[in-house]
């Protein structure tokens, strides 16, 4: 390799770094004023009991529509928001208005235990996370016992110490803890048992397969780990009536997907009732 080549590389390496960088700038930039906007806002999917036929609460759900022109999925600008830092402030926005919202509706008489909401790992480490909670908790008048929060397994790549620490302080404060996406990933049942987890939650990659393959002793497997260990067990990701009977005959009661309702529009949720 010339020197002359080498040099060629670089210059070409600089411009499509360049370029990822212009992108990124702009979105980071759409992002903020987004937020000074209010163009963030949250949708609502219910979680159901199949035993009882209830609203066992609400999973809140973020969305973006970006300049009024188009709503952006979470997948979309979340990451991202995670890579920056941006995340901070976009938990803080979610963590509130659910609250919020959830404390109104408990005014009015809608009927649910739960407002769910997706706590990003970096949050999670911030000094200040668990005085935000208590904040945002005393300044929307949300009894504790209605906040669940939760994590993914990526909570598990930090200082397990620590991690522990901040579970067992928001756990004292009376929040219930949910581990998000269980099966997507390493899926260790080990700290399971060894952290403060209230409800474990099927990823839908695995619920969706049970009738189509292995899936399906993997599935109940997980259910009945779940529930020797003592935690509620919700199935991610059902969508049609053939699922759900798997599930029943599993005994996992605790749903969420398509076949009862997508997420929901705020202004929804009060009049939402279960079909069949
Ligand atoms: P998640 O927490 O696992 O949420 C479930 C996702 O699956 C939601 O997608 C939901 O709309 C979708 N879903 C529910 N039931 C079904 C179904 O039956 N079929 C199919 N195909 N999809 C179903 P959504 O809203 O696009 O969110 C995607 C992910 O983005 C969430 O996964 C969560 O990890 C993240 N996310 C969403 N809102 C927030 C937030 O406020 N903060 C953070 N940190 N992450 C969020
Ligand atoms: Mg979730
Ligand atoms: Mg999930
Ligand atoms: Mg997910």
């Amino acid at each position: 390799i010339s020197k002359e080549n080498g040099k060629r590389n670089a210059v070409l390496f600089d411009l499509k770094h360049m370029e990822g960088y212009v992108n990124k700038v702009s979105l980071e930039s759409d992002i903020r004023s987004g937020l000074d906007k209010h163009e963030f806002y949250l949708v609502y999917q219910p979680k159901v009991n199949l035993k009882r036929g209830t609203i066992e609460g609400y999973e809140a759900l973020i969305r973006w529509n970006k300049k009024g022109k188009e709503i952006i999925p979470p997948n979309d600008f979340i990451p991202f928001a995670e890579e920056t830092g941006l995340i901070i402030s976009i938990g803080k926005y979610v963590l509130e208005e659910a609250c919020r919202q959830a404390a109104l509706w408990i005014k009015q008489g809608v009927r649910f235990k739960t407002i769910s909401v997706n706590i990003s790992p970096i949050e999670l480490e911030q000094n200040d996370f668990l005085a935000n909670v208590h904040t945002i908790l005393e300044k929307t008048g949300l009894p504790p016992h209605y906040l669940e929060i939760e994590l993914t397994e990526n909570v598990l790549m930090k200082n397990m110490e620590r991690l522990l620490k901040i579970l067992h302080d928001l756990e004292s404060m009376g929040i219930i803890l949910a581990m998000d996406d269980f099966g997507s990933g390493f899926s260790n049942f080990r700290y399971l048992s060894e952290l403060p987890i209230h409800t474990l939650k099927i990823d839908r990659s695995l619920t969706s397969q049970v009738l189509i393959g292995r899936d399906a002793v993997i599935v109940s497997s997980i259910i009945n780990i779940g529930h020797s260990l003592g935690l509620e067990v919700v199935a991610e990701g059902v969508e049609t009536a053939e699922v759900i009977e798997f599930l029943r005959e599993n005994d996992c009661h605790t749903v969420q997907g398509y076949y009862f309702s997508k997420p929901l529009e705020v202004h929804q949720v009060p009049e939402f009732v279960l079909g069949n």
